[in-house]
């Protein structure tokens, strides 16, 4: 039996199966998915691996290495996701072991480690320094930390006369959690004559016995009986000696938890447009016909509703759901809503868990011990089976794209996991994508939509207040009259305030009034961010950061003046300006650890806080009733982006913030800061007009041909020197130019709008086409010489459908 296997070395000569020899004890457990550690290369150090295929026969048999460890008795990947990586590497250019451990959570990834192991240990004598480094120790771990330098010559000679050598390790990083649980293995009577035996003093065994005696006959955890019932280890492992009791260990998922409990909650009655909505989605569900659904629906109008009851439908068919929810940490109201429902039957995975919870969750999905998932980009591909729905609510979002090696969107794996399962596929926005609402449009997926809010209140009224105009008869750059007044009357009246502004830090950058000297960063090609509460300057891009200069690096004047403003600094004013307001902040920087979005939002739901200021990160999802205002600081940063899609950005951004004022009884308004207040994106925004913004952003894309008249691929290259980077990226366009098709369009190459990052300097070509077989081919070809590339210092990269044209 032979098996073969995608071993973790990510690289374009290894992107293909390799077969190895199965060894007969394995013959009966090994299969098609699970990982193994197989021994690679010259070197035969142990890597480790997919099995993808299993056969009875191999050619040159005689060569073949064996499998030496299987990694899980299970197979982690089953039929389904194997074809899903398969089909995926292939469409974005990836390489298929980065594809097959993306789909897995982290901690799954193999660790690796060498070991120095003495093969005769008698030959040591002669040298005592390395005698003393092994110390009585087979083996050692061989790493930086470890092994003295001034040692290498030594061990390398004993290397070479076999007295020792190099030994490698896969380390399996996923670790259970166990739990020490115990039992009652006796009857109640037995109990009760123990109790009439005690000593009186002997308080804490006759609470383990009261306990004891109407304990189910099952393993509880010994960390609650302690805890319930006030006792300690040493009287539960007294009574183990005595026979009353019998302990054990057990698996214990680690699940993680929000800050409140969850309150179960019922379905509401639907209103008609909902209604509408579910009916036709729900009788896809029960026969399918492979539809795409858009569910279009202005914010607020109650699309997470419809979600949980086309769940709820689903699985009272057996059928099991998926819903992918955009950077789901920054929602745990979303979480909440959906545990309501459906309570223990949810996993939910995004990035904000421990590595523990995240491993734990998969396998309770792989197990089979829930049917529906809640999460993030990655959570697409849950091993869920039999699955009868698929959602992407605010399918319009860029973090549905992974910008990284492997690059993916979720919506296309969630449209062939639908296509695989014969599932529903259902994508909802206030403000869809255009390639997806275009698709609408042709009949591809089937359009719903909700135009109401699903409570009472109507949708907010919008004021766009003119920056230009009110600089000029005040000093205020960062609130407006309008913007103020209107706090003020909220505040007095106890109501709660949503400001966002899309810069966090404290100051955008600095520069010097004498020479005009901006700090940079060492390592790519932008000005660096003043971070007041930790006093340094900081690169967005790279994280290099500086302590804030008191004087001009060039020309040495102390005028040195911070310019723009960014989140910290409004926090200040604010706190000038309105005393008696409290405010929170929510961004990056105050949202590292681990639940602190959770406990900021509950916070701010408890009215702890009167205004939340946020980046973009506030305009998705929240839902707080006591919010009447909402204000935008600065609505041109999104529309100032060097990328085509800037407009529909704006307008996505504008109109989901504004969706977060007066979502319950209480009237709401949004205002609206910008310097460019005729632009339509910021026009259309302020009346929510979804549909008319998707007629004039189309005939746009249809004049400069950008998707989705056109489908677009970019290609980058990146080296350390200027002059190859742009050498290859010439070399590579005009090599392209006599293969494609006569329509493809090709921008550039130019240097990318950021010309270097991480000492990196960037050259881009975006190329622009409808059917191109020629191209594609080009492209698979272009990315098996990445290999050859990387050797000459290039890197490539591929990424259709670019999100980011930076
Ligand atoms: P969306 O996802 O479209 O932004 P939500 O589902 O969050 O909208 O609904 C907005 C608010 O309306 C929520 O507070 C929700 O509880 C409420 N809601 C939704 N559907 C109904 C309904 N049929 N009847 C009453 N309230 C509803
Ligand atoms: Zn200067
Ligand atoms: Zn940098």
């Amino acid at each position: 039996m032979y098996a073969q296997v995608i071993v973790d070395v990510p690289t374009m000569q290894t992107n293909r199966p390799y077969t190895y020899r199965v060894p007969a004890a394995m013959k009966e457990i090994l299969q098609r998915g699970m990982r193994v550690v197989v021994p690679f290369g010259k070197g035969n150090r142990l890597v480790q691996g997919f099995v993808v295929a299993i056969k009875e026969n191999a050619e040159q048999v005689e060569k073949l290495k064996e499998v030496i460890q299987v990694v899980e008795i299970e197979p982690v990947l089953n039929e389904e996701l194997l074809q899903l990586g398969a089909w995926l590497a292939d469409y974005n250019f990836a390489f298929q072991i980065s594809v097959l451990q993306t789909m897995l959570p982290n901690v799954m990834r193999a660790k690796y480690g060498k070991v120095l192991r003495v093969l005769e240990p008698e030959k040591l004598r002669d040298w005592p320094q390395v005698a003393l480094m092994f110390a009585d120790r087979k083996e050692v771990p061989f790493d930086n930390d470890n092994v003295d330098h001034e040692l290498l010559p030594q061990l390398l000679k004993l290397q070479k006369q076999n007295v020792i050598e190099i030994g490698y390790l896969v380390k399996n990083r996923a670790k259970v959690k166990m739990v020490n649980v115990l039992k009652s293995i006796k009857d109640m009577s037995f109990y009760q004559e123990q109790l009439q035996k005690l000593r009186s003093s002997a308080v804490k065994q006759a609470r383990l016995l009261s306990f004891l005696m109407h304990a189910p006959s099952k393993f509880v955890p010994v960390k609650d009986v302690i805890k319930r019932y006030n006792l300690d280890y040493a009287v539960i492992n007294q009574a183990e000696t005595k026979g009353w009791l019998v302990q054990d260990q057990m698996e214990s998922y680690r699940i993680p938890k929000l800050q409140t409990p969850v309150q179960p909650s019922q379905p509401l009655e639907l209103n008609a447009e909902q209604q509408k909505a579910y009916d036709a989605i729900t009788a896809n569900i029960v026969e399918p016909e492979k539809r795409t659904f858009l569910l279009e629906g202005v914010t607020g109008s109650g699309k997470t509703e419809v979600y949980l009851q086309a769940i709820a439908k689903a699985l009272s068919i057996g059928k099991t759901a998926l819903m992918l929810v955009p950077e789901i940490t920054l929602t745990p109201q979303m979480v909440r809503r959906v545990k309501s429902r459906f309570g223990d039957d949810v996993a939910v995975m995004h990035s904000g868990l421990s590595d523990g919870e995240r491993y734990d969750e998969w396998r309770r999905i792989q197990r089979q011990e829930v049917h529906v998932v809640v999460g993030a980009r990655s959570a697409v591909f849950a091993p869920l089976i039999n699955i009868g729905l698929i959602i992407i609510d605010e399918e319009h979002e860029t973090s549905y794209k992974q910008d990284d090696n492997p690059r993916y969107h979720a919506r296309d794996v969630a449209q062939w996991r639908s296509d695989y399962h014969n599932a529903t596929l259902l994508l909802g926005s206030a403000t869809p994508s255009l390639e997806s609402r275009a698709r609408a449009q042709k009949g591809v997926y089937q359009l719903l939509t909700l135009t109401q809010r699903a409570t009472r209140g109507a949708l907010p009224t919008t004021e766009i207040v003119d920056m230009r105009e009110a600089i000029k008869y005040n000093n205020d750059d960062v609130l407006s009259p309008q913007l103020l007044t209107s706090m003020q009357e909220r505040l007095a009246r106890q109501e709660q305030i949503v400001l966002m502004l899309n810069r966090r830090g404290y100051a955008n950058f600095i520069i010097c009034r004498d020479c005009g000297y901006t700090p940079r960063c060492v390592n790519c090609d932008v000005a660096l961010t003043v971070h007041k509460d930790v006093g340094r300057l900081v690169c967005h891009y790279c994280g290099y950061s500086e302590t804030i200069p008191r004087q001009c690096k060039i020309c040495g004047s102390k005028r040195i003046r911070q310019f723009g403003t960014g989140t910290q600094k409004v926090v200040e004013h604010l706190n000038e300006i309105l005393p008696e307001a409290r405010v929170l902040r929510m961004d990056v920087d105050t949202t590292r650890k681990k639940g602190s979005v959770d406990k900021l939002l509950t916070a701010f739901g408890d009215h702890k806080a009167d205004i939340l200021l946020g980046t973009q990160m506030i305009a998705k999802g929240l839902d707080f009733p006591n919010v009447t205002l909402v204000g935008i600081l600065n609505a041109d940063t999104t529309l100032t982006l060097p990328d085509f899609r800037a407009s529909e950005r704006t307008f996505q951004l504008l109109t989901q913030v504004s969706g977060r004022a007066g979502r319950a009884d209480k009237p709401g308004n949004v205002i609206l800061q910008t310097f460019n207040p005729e632009h339509y994106a910021i026009q259309l925004a302020k009346d929510q007009d979804y549909e008319a913004f998707y007629r004039q952003e189309m005939s746009l894309r249809h004049a400069w041909r950008y998707t989705p008249y056109y489908f677009t691929v970019q290609i980058k290259f990146a080296h350390e020197q200027v002059n190859e980077a742009a050498k290859i990226a010439f070399e590579t366009t005009n090599w392209l130019k006599n293969i494609v098709d006569k329509e493809t369009i090709m921008l550039g190459p130019a240097p990318s709008t950021i010309s270097r990052i991480k000492n990196k300097y960037y050259y881009r070509v975006v190329i622009k086409y409808r059917y191109d077989q020629n191209l594609m081919q080009a492209l698979t070809e272009l990315m098996h010489k990445g290999q050859q590339l990387q050797r000459q210092g290039v890197t490539l990269m591929i990424d259709r459908e670019p999100t980011n044209f930076m």
